[in-house]
């Protein structure tokens, strides 16, 4: 399996050479030369495997240079009750009736992003075994992606992670989940300021290349693709859990930001799992389903970027999205490039008077916006029909899954956080707070390690450089 990038710019590489990367070379994304395939008789044979098992047989069609056996234990590291409180790790619960939440939120931070991230964890430390090399990782965040970091990463060997974050902005809850590690590897830096100062600060110090090189400065940001790759796994586990044919179609219901967790879904259907609809749901800030419904991609100014209550999908932009318009393209690069060049220059790009939007009108894909009325009502509804409590992205991704349901078709909805990250939505919807999973109830309470500093791209350097690997 070679990988080349969505701009045409780079030479054919293996998955090793870009597990470690961001952006490829030329500035477009990596993608594989071509998506393995899976014969119905190779996906009847893969019922009854665990978790570890199937990420093992999927993942080394993907990362076909790393030897078997590795690979193997990498899964068997990753995927384990200790990090998921759960043998199946994606357990699948009955929500209404044909419709099923495939829970992806069992991880150690309690969102999806654990199960890529998790993974990530190990193959970067695997990776820098390899080659007794050594990774500094700059990020910033605003919760949910800097702690599933930093749990992927922390005691890593080799790696020390160094997280900007705006000084007493994040909740409570994701504050204590970040600040309590007491790993030695894993830096918080809470800056004075708001989330946009901190991702200037991470720009401002990736841009001075020799800073960059000396001190092995890298990412773990959702344009990676060894997560997306990981991120196919769940949903060949949940049309496993959910189906008894071999050629039975499911539709998934999928709350979209970064268009990264259903790039992976589209993945999976073209590696040849029955999916029928891949049914993608934005909240307010609606970049995706804009362009589903009318071919039109138009990204937003920070201003215009709404504050929502499911706000890990609050994006201007969907950085994934370039990965799917190279395949809608006929994977030509000139295309590509051109699209992003307008983007870049214009805020857009249209291609609903072109063949190309026939073929993303084939592709699968439906879409849908929720708003945060709609939220509260899918909240309130879910729990009244099955006890269950789900969180706000889960339900932007329900409510529209449902607009969508087929009466013969399993619906499957996932689940992208547990409720008690989004207790103050939760209280509103139906007057109680959701239920505090084992183990999490007096994270609060312990103590912190974080350093507070100015929006000082002199001193953060100077931060990095006192405690780089
Ligand atoms: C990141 C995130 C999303 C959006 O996922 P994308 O891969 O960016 O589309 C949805 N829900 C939650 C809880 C998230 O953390």
């Amino acid at each position: 399996m070679r990988y080349v990038s969505t701009r045409g710019g780079m030479a054919p590489a293996t998955f090793s050479d870009i597990l470690l990367g961001g952006l490829a070379p030329d500035g477009g994304l990596t993608v594989p030369e071509a998506y393995p395939t899976v014969a119905p008789a190779e996906l009847a044979s893969w019922r009854g495997l665990s978790y570890p098992e199937l990420a093992f047989a999927i993942l080394q069609k993907f990362a076909d240079d790393i030897p078997a056996a590795d690979l193997r234990a990498l899964m068997d590291h990753t995927y384990t009750v200790a990090a998921f409180r759960t043998e199946a790790i994606t357990p699948v619960t009955p929500l209404l009736d044909g419709v099923w939440l495939l829970g992806l939120s069992n991880g150690p931070t309690l969102a999806f992003k654990d199960i890529a991230l998790q993974l990530l964890g190990h193959l970067f430390e695997y990776a820098l075994l390899q080659t007794s090399g050594h990774l500094n990782i700059l990020g910033a965040t605003s919760g949910d992606t800097g702690s599933s970091a930093e749990y992927a990463m922390r005691g890593k060997r080799g790696i020390r992670v160094f997280m900007l974050s705006p000084y007493q902005k994040m909740s409570r809850f994701q504050t204590a989940q970040m600040f309590s590690l007491q790993d030695p590897n894993i830096f918080n830096i809470a800056v004075r300021g708001v989330f946009d100062d901190c991702q200037d600060l991470v720009k401002a110090v990736s841009n001075d290349a020799e800073f960059k090189a000396r001190y092995a400065i890298g990412t773990v940001n959702s344009i990676n693709w060894a997560r997306v790759a990981a991120q196919v796994v769940y949903y060949f586990k949940g049309w496993l859990a959910v189906t008894e044919r071999d050629d039975q179609e499911v539709s998934f219901a999928v709350p979209s930001g970064n268009f990264g967790n259903i790039c992976a879904g589209y993945i999976a259907k073209r590696m040849g799992l029955p999916i029928r609809r891949l049914i993608l749901a934005t909240n307010e800030n609606n970049v995706l389903d804009e362009f589903f419904r009318t071919g039109v991609y138009r990204v937003r100014s920070t201003e215009q970027v709404a504050h929502t209550s499911s706000p890990s999908m609050d994006i201007s932009k969907a950085s994934n999205f370039e990965r799917f318009i190279f395949d809608m393209v006929d994977r030509d690069p000139a295309v590509v490039r051109a699209l992003w060049r307008q983007v870049d220059a214009q805020g857009y790009f249209d291609l609903s008077a072109t063949p190309y939007f026939q073929t993303v009108r084939e592709s699968g894909f439906v879409s849908g916006a929720s708003t945060h009325q709609n939220r509260m009502n899918t909240i309130r509804r879910v729990y009244e029909e099955s006890g269950i409590i789900i969180d706000t992205h889960t339900a932007d991704g329900v409510k529209v899954g449902l607009d969508y349901r087929e009466a013969s078709v399993p619906l499957l909805c996932l689940e992208t956080a547990l409720p008690v990250k989004f207790e103050d939505s939760i209280l509103e919807a139906l007057g109680r707070p959701p239920e505090c999973p084992a183990g999490y109830e007096h994270l609060e309470a312990l103590p912190q390690r974080f350093e507070v500093m100015n929006p000082d791209v002199a001193a953060i350097k100077a931060y990095i450089a006192r405690h780089a690997g």
